[in-house]
């Protein structure tokens, strides 16, 4: 793996600047649409290569193909056969692991000193660490008595679920698609995956991998386009799909779960959030600055467990927000490539838009800005892209716009709090629930307050700190299911009690 120190080659050179393509049975194509999109990079607003837009032809084909390599050579390998490939994959990630930080970096923007640390390495343990569930979980097993004093035996059976379509977001493309198509097929599973329109490479690079490793064809499927009335949500729509996997806004994944009834498909959906973080006064103020700084403003603040709603405990509140906006105005506006960068651009002039709405309504609603709160300058080429600046805010009412709705960019409003009832109550005042981040050390009013929080994750002392075996998802309006370790069996594969009378 590469050190993240080694100077790396401007993106503008890159050989994954190039034309996405389809990867249907194991083959690129372009698809028989004619329809084609720009893919630009948000770094300088340039133009990477073009897109094919997927119809109802690329998602059927796809679907078949996912169900030929089913009842073909996927179905009857051995979970052994399975995981050697899978190893392999893995292995073809990490050897390949430029190509993916460039392709990753093009499509984002975000910094490769975060990519190379984070996306591209998660993206090929996914592989791994799910082939290791596939291979030491059990199955339950119960002994049953019954009237002739023989008894009976029930245990279970897991089965793969089928063909599984997976659709992912722009903000941690390889990383969250790779969590859908590591199980999936770890358990047996092939997949049709629609990977956002904003983010087409590395999902297409994966594509090579597959070959190179001699994954059968039509186990790994992508087909590019849009959501509504577009490849995503005809691959929703399409009969021969067995469950649904998606990551992105609790609003398509509304419209999402409707197509999913049609056939009651099951569905796992990990959502928005509105997350809040909590600092108590006795809190590690070092360790709570640091923390914060991550939680609001890595990857440009497009994390879906990211800290948008920050409550401080009142005698350390000035503090506390003196040190985040000297925090914040410390970052580096920056190149991927260059490894002093410290946040990168948004993803796209469109998502931009939308932040700045909030910055604007922010002010309308009676917020003081702390910090922030435009588009900066930026020099050269780099005025091009979807650059924003790093915003703090302070004094909104509890139910302002920037208080209760999902902004996914580089800010937060910081509020103070007196008492512990109090800030669990406004913890939990949004319609969301997917992560919170604690800071005290107190250890009894640490699991008192976890306890209490509805939320999907809870982090103490610590953020996006994630072992791959625990339950990642969402409560109330961020998610239904859960995935991660042993937790992944519910939603790829099928039970089946068998019950034999002795
Ligand atoms: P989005 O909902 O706009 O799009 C996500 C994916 O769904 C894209 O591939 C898109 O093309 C597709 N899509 C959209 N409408 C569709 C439809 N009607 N039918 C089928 N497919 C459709 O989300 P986004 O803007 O790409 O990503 C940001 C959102 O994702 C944020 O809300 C963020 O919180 C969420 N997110 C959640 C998690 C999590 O684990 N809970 C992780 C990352 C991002």
């Amino acid at each position: 793996m590469n050190a993240l120190s080694q100077p790396r080659r401007p993106l503008a050179e890159s050989s994954a600047r190039r034309d996405a393509a389809h990867f249907i049975n194991g083959e690129f194509t372009q698809g028989t649409t004619g329809k084609f999109y720009d893919n630009f990079c948000p770094v300088d607003g340039s133009r990477i290569g073009s897109v094919p837009e997927g119809g109802k032809a690329e998602i059927d084909a796809a679907v078949k193909a996912a169900r030929a390599a089913m009842e073909g050579p996927w179905g009857q390998m051995t979970l052994n056969e399975r995981a050697a490939l899978l190893n392999k994959v893995a292995a073809e990630i990490n050897r390949r692991f430029d190509e993916f930080l460039e392709a990753e970096c093009l499509d984002t923007g975000k910094p490769m000193s975060l990519a190379s640390h984070i996306d591209i390495p998660r993206g090929a343990a996914n592989f791994t660490m799910f082939i290791d569930v596939a291979k030491t979980v059990s199955s339950e097993c119960f002994p049953m008595d019954t009237p002739d004093g023989k008894g009976a035996l029930n245990y279970g059976l897991r089965r793969p679920r089928g063909v599984i379509a997976v659709i992912s977001p722009w903000n941690l493309p390889l990383l969250l698609m790779t969590w859908k198509v590591g199980p999936a097929l770890a358990l047996g599973n092939t997949v049709v995956v629609k990977p956002s329109e904003a983010t087409p490479l590395t999902a297409t690079l994966l594509g090579e991998v597959m070959n190179t490793c001699g994954v059968p064809k039509g186990v790994y499927n992508v087909v590019h386009g849009f959501g509504g009335n577009s490849a995503g949500e005809f691959l929703t729509q399409h009969p021969g799909v067995n469950g649904i996997t998606f990551t992105g806004s609790t609003r398509s994944g509304e419209m999402l779960m409707r197509e999913a009834a049609r056939g009651v498909r099951p569905v796992s959906l990990e959502l928005g959030g509105k997350n809040p973080g909590i600092v108590f006064a006795d809190a590690d103020m070092d360790k709570a600055i640091e923390g914060t700084m991550r939680s609001a403003f890595a990857n440009c603040g497009q994390v879906c467990l990211g800290t948008e709603r920050v409550y401080v405990q009142r005698p350390i509140f000035d503090e506390f927000v003196a040190r985040l906006k000297a925090g914040a105005e410390g970052l580096k506006l920056g190149r991927p490539e260059d490894p002093t960068t410290g946040i990168g651009p948004l993803v796209s002039d469109t998502h931009r838009k939308k932040v700045l709405s909030y910055y604007a309504k922010a002010v309308e609603q009676g917020a003081t800005v702390v910090t922030g709160g435009g588009i900066p300058d930026m020099p050269g080429d780099l005025a091009g892209g979807a650059w924003i600046q790093p915003t703090i805010w302070t004094g909104a009412a509890d139910d302002a716009a920037i208080v209760t709705e999902e902004i996914f960019g580089p800010c937060c409003h910081i509020r103070p709090f007196d008492t512990e009832e109090e800030v669990i109550k406004l913890a939990n005042g949004t319609p969301y629930g997917l992560a919170a981040a604690v800071w005290t050390e107190n250890l009894s009013r640490a699991h008192r307050v976890a306890s209490k929080l509805e939320v999907g994750i809870c982090w103490v002392n610590s953020w996006f700190l994630r072992d791959l075996r625990t339950a990642f998802g969402g409560a109330k309006a961020s998610g239904i299911g859960r995935e991660g370790g042993v937790h992944s069996l519910e939603f790829y594969t099928e039970m089946t009690n068998v019950c034999v009378k002795l």
